[in-house]
C-alpha cells in the first residue's frame, strides 16, 4: 500500500513544520500531498513545537469539531482518512467536504469528525492519517489540552459576566473622574466595578492578529478557545460557507446540557453583534445578523437561552415589515452533519421569517419599550426586549430624552423615545434568570462604549461607561443578597487607543468662543489643552438621575486617541450622534435631519483644528493593549495576575464548577461511564482504558457504583493495584491507584 516510506516521512515532516507558517499564508500554486490545516490550532502543527503554550484547550466533556485540510498531489484525489487521539482511533463518522477557499489547491477536502469530547484532563495527541488515490499515505500531528476542574467545596451557581466592550483603563479612569471627582489628589468616590475586590489584567489577542475585534474578543470568554477577527465560536476552517467552520461548546450550552442552567445575553447594541452574538451562536461571519438572531432562537434548547434584550429589532421581522434587515445574505444554514452531531436545527434561509413571533409563540414574553419592560411579571421564566431597530441610542442620548422630553430629542428622531437603561435592563434579566433553581450564566454588556470611542465621540463613551457601572451595581447588589453568585467585570479589548490628555484651560464660554474664531491649532490647542498641573482637577456636576447635569463644563476633561483616524476636535460635546447606518428603517429620513453627521470628519468643523489621524480608516479602532478585569463573589479570589482571554474561561468554570454538588450532578451526565478527574492518567471514558506512569499514584474520581469500579479494578489487563477508596456510601466517590 505504502510505496515509498522514506517520503512520506519527509513530507510528514515538512507537514507538521511548515503548514502554518508557509503554506496556508502563501499561494498555492503547486499541488502537493500535504496536511496544510488541522484543528483545533496547536503549535505542535503549526511550528513543531509541542511546548507550551498550549493553543487549544477544553473542559473535561466539552465538545468541539476536530478537522483538517488536506491537498492531494496533481491529478490526485484524497480518498479516506481517519484522526487518532493520543494514538486511539476516533471512531466517529468522518465526513469530506470540498474545500472552496480561495487559493486551496484543486481536490483539497476538510475532513471533519463532529462533537468530539474527552473527559480526561492531559494534553492529548492529535494526528490526522489521509489516503489518497494512488495510496500514499500523510499524517499530520497537533495536540490540544483537557484542563482539569479542581473539586472545591463551594461553588458559584449563578454566574454573571459584564463586559464593558472597548473599556480600557483609560475608560474607567475616565468615567471614575466625571462622576465622582478628584479631590486633592484622591477620587472622591469609587466606581462600582472599583468595589470588586479582586482584579488583574487580561491579554486581548486573537488567533490571528495582537489586535482583536469584538468577535473573537467575546468569544475567548466564551469557550475558552482563540478564534480569528470577524469569526466567535468557531475555528477557521478552508471553505466559504458561514455555517459549517469548527464549533466549540460555548459556557452557555454546557452549563445547559451538564446542569441545566440558563443563559442570559443583555447588550446595549444590536443583538447580533459580536459581544451578545459569541454567547449564543457560532458563524464565521460577525455581520450575518438575521443567520445570528435565528441561532440564538433555533439553539435555544442547547444554550439554555431565556433572557435577550438589546437592541436589533430589525433581524426579527420578516422582510415584508416595515423596518426589517432580513436578507438572504445575512441568513445562515449549517451542514446536516454538524445539525445531526450537536443536536440542533440545520437553519433555513428564510429571510421572510417572524423571529419575533415565534418567540413570543415559544412562551417569551416581548417587551418592545421601557415601559413595557417594567411591567414584565417578577414571576416571567423567558424574556425577550429588543428596544431599537439596530444599536440602542446611547447613554446621552436616552438620558436627555427621558430629562427633556418633547418630542424632539435623539431618541424621538430615532423613533424610539422609551428606551430601558441598561441597568433597568439588568435588574429585570437577574429577576428573570433566577427563576432557574439550576442557576444562570448572564453576559451583561456596555457595547457603546465601543462604538462611541471609535467615533472618537468622547463624551458619549464616559457617558456610556457611567450607564455601565450603574449596571454593575445592579449586579453586585444581587452577589451580595446571591453569595452563590460569581460577578467578573471586563471587557474584550480597548478601542481608540483612549487616554486622557489632561483638561481644558478655558471656560465653557471661552472655548466656544476660540472654536469661532476658526484659527484652529493656536485657539484650540496651544491656548486649551492643560497637561500635567494645567490639568487640574475638572468638577462635573451630577444629577438625580446618576448622570452628569452637563458635560459641558468649565476646565472639562480633555481625552486624546492614539489609535485615530483623521478628525477635528474642538473638544465641545456634539450635539447629535453620527447618523446609525444600520439602523434599517428610519436611516434615509435621518440622514436628511440637519445635525446627525455622517462621520466625524464632518464635526466640528468650524473650529478648523485637525488631528490627522494614524490610521487610514474613517474611525479610530481597536488597541492591543492588556485590559482590566474586576471579580467579586464566590471563589472569585482565582482572578488575579496577568490572565490570558482564554484563561478567564476556564476560572469562570473552576468557580461555577467546583462545588462538589455541582459536580455530582456534571459526572452524572458526562461521567461515561463515571471517570470525570483522573490525576495525571489517560483514559478514555468509553473504553475504561487507562494508562499511568510506572509506580505513579493517581487518584479517580467517579460517580459509577461500587461494583463497577471493582470490576474495572480487577480487569487482568490493568496495571496498577487498587489502594483504597472514601468511605462507602457516597454517590461519587474517589480512589487512589499505584500503577506497575
Ligand atoms: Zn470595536
Amino acid at each position: 500500500m505504502i510505496k515509498n516510506k522514506t517520503q512520506l516521512v519527509r513530507r510528514a515532516l515538512f507537514t507538521s513544520w511548515m503548514a502554518g507558517a508557509v503554506l496556508v499564508g502563501a499561494q498555492l500554486s503547486q499541488a502537493a500531498l500535504s496536511v496544510t490545516r488541522l484543528t483545533p490550532p496547536s503549535t505542535l502543527f503549526s511550528s513543531g513545537n509541542p511546548n507550551p503554550p498550549i493553543i487549544s484547550r477544553f473542559l473535561p466533556g466539552q465538545r468541539f469539531d476536530i478537522q483538517a485540510t488536506v491537498s492531494p498531489d496533481a491529478g490526485q484525489m484524497i480518498g479516506g482518512a481517519q484522526f487518532s487521539v493520543d494514538g486511539t482511533v476516533i471512531p466517529d463518522t468522518v465526513t469530506f467536504a470540498t474545500a472552496n477557499a480561495a487559493g486551496q489547491p484543486a481536490g483539497s477536502v476538510v475532513i471533519s469528525v463532529r462533537a468530539y469530547a474527552n473527559i480526561i484532563a492531559a494534553v492529548h495527541t492529535l494526528s490526522i492519517t489521509a489516503t489518497q488515490s494512488d495510496n500514499q499515505v500523510i499524517t499530520a500531528t497537533g495536540n490540544f489540552e483537557v484542563v482539569p476542574i479542581t473539586p472545591t467545596t463551594w461553588g458559584a451557581k449563578n454566574v454573571i459576566i459584564m463586559i464593558g466592550d472597548g473599556m480600557g483603563i483609560a475608560h474607567r479612569t475616565a468615567a471614575r473622574i466625571m462622576k465622582n471627582g478628584v479631590a486633592l489628589g484622591k477620587a472622591k468616590a469609587p466606581l462600582s466595578m472599583d468595589l470588586l475586590p479582586f482584579t488583574g489584567t487580561v491579554t486581548t489577542h486573537s488567533l490571528n492578529s495582537i489586535v482583536t475585534d469584538s468577535s473573537p474578543g467575546a468569544s475567548c470568554y466564551a469557550t475558552g478557545n482563540k478564534a480569528n477577527n470577524n469569526q466567535h465560536g468557531v475555528f477557521p476552517d478552508d471553505t466559504t460557507e458561514n455555517g459549517d467552520n469548527p464549533r466549540v461548546e460555548s459556557i452557555g450550552e454546557y452549563l445547559h446540557r451538564a446542569q441545566g442552567r440558563s443563559l442570559g445575553i443583555v447588550t446595549t447594541t444590536d443583538l447580533f453583534d459580536s459581544t451578545p452574538g459569541a454567547f449564543g451562536s457560532h458563524t464565521q461571519a460577525r455581520t450575518a445578523g438575521a443567520g445570528i438572531c435565528d441561532e440564538f432562537f433555533d439553539e435555544r434548547n442547547a444554550t439554555g437561552l431565556t433572557v435577550l434584550m438589546g437592541g436589533g429589532r430589525k433581524w426579527f421581522l420578516p422582510n415584508t415589515t416595515s423596518g426589517s434587515g432580513r436578507t438572504a445574505a445575512t441568513d445562515y444554514v449549517i451542514p446536516a452533519s454538524v445539525a445531526t452531531a450537536w443536536g440542533i436545527p440545520a437553519g433555513v434561509v428564510d429571510p421572510g421569517r417572524d423571529l419575533l413571533g415565534e418567540f413570543v409563540a415559544d412562551g417569551f414574553t416581548y417587551a418592545p419599550h421601557s415601559t413595557a419592560l417594567n411591567d414584565v411579571s417578577p414571576t416571567t421564566t423567558k424574556l425577550l426586549g429588543l428596544f431599537n431597530f439596530s444599536n440602542m441610542n446611547v447613554a446621552k442620548d436616552k438620558i436627555d430624552g427621558r430629562r427633556n422630553g418633547g418630542g424632539t430629542n435623539v431618541v424621538d428622531d430615532f423613533g424610539f423615545p422609551d428606551q430601558p437603561m441598561l441597568d433597568e435592563m439588568t435588574d429585570k434579566a437577574l429577576a428573570v434568570l433566577s427563576q432557574n433553581p439550576n442557576g444562570f450564566v448572564a453576559m451583561i454588556e456596555g457595547g457603546s462604549i465601543d462604538k462611541q470611542a471609535h467615533l472618537m465621540d468622547s463624551d458619549r463613551w464616559m457617558i456610556d461607561a457611567i450607564e455601565f457601572d450603574r449596571a454593575i451595581e445592579r449586579c453586585r447588589q444581587f452577589a451580595l443578597a446571591h453569595p452563590d453568585t460569581l460577578v467578573i467585570v471586563t471587557a474584550d479589548h480597548e478601542c481608540g487607543g483612549a487616554n486622557i490628555i489632561g483638561a481644558s484651560r478655558v471656560t465653557h464660554t471661552n472655548l466656544v468662543a476660540r472654536a469661532a474664531t476658526g484659527q484652529g491649532t493656536n485657539q484650540l490647542r496651544n491656548l486649551v489643552v492643560g497637561t500635567l498641573d494645567l490639568a487640574g482637577f475638572p468638577k462635573y456636576t451630577i444629577g438625580a438621575d446618576g448622570y452628569p447635569e452637563t458635560t459641558d463644563i468649565d476646565f472639562r476633561m480633555l481625552i486624546g486617541y492614539a489609535c485615530n483616524a483623521d478628525r477635528y476636535e474642538d473638544w465641545i460635546t456634539n450635539p447629535k450622534p453620527l447618523q446609525n447606518a444600520s439602523h434599517g428603517i428610519l436611516t434615509p429620513p435621518l440622514n436628511m435631519i440637519p445635525g446627525y453627521p455622517q462621520n466625524p470628519l464632518e464635526r466640528d468643523t468650524v473650529g478648523n483644528y485637525f488631528v490627522t489621524g494614524q490610521i487610514q480608516d474613517a474611525i479610530a479602532t481597536h488597541t492591543a493593549s492588556d485590559i482590566v478585569l474586576s471579580a467579586m463573589g464566590r471563589n472569585a479570589a482565582v482572578f488575579g495576575g496577568v490572565m490570558d482571554n482564554t484563561d478567564v474561561f476556564f476560572k469562570v468554570m473552576q468557580v461555577a464548577l467546583g462545588d462538589a454538588a455541582l459536580r455530582q450532578e456534571l459526572m452524572e451526565r458526562f461521567g461515561n461511564p463515571g471517570i470525570v478527574a483522573i490525576n495525571g492518567v489517560t483514559a478514555s471514558g468509553a473504553s475504561l482504558g487507562l494508562q499511568g506512569s510506572s509506580g505513579g499514584e493517581y487518584s479517580l474520581q467517579a460517580t459509577t457504583d461500587f461494583q463497577t469500579w471493582t470490576n474495572l479494578l480487577t480487569t487482568p489487563n490493568l496495571p496498577a493495584t487498587f489502594l483504597d477508596t472514601d468511605a462507602p456510601g457516597s454517590f461519587y466517590r474517589f480512589y487512589r491507584l499505584r500503577w506497575h
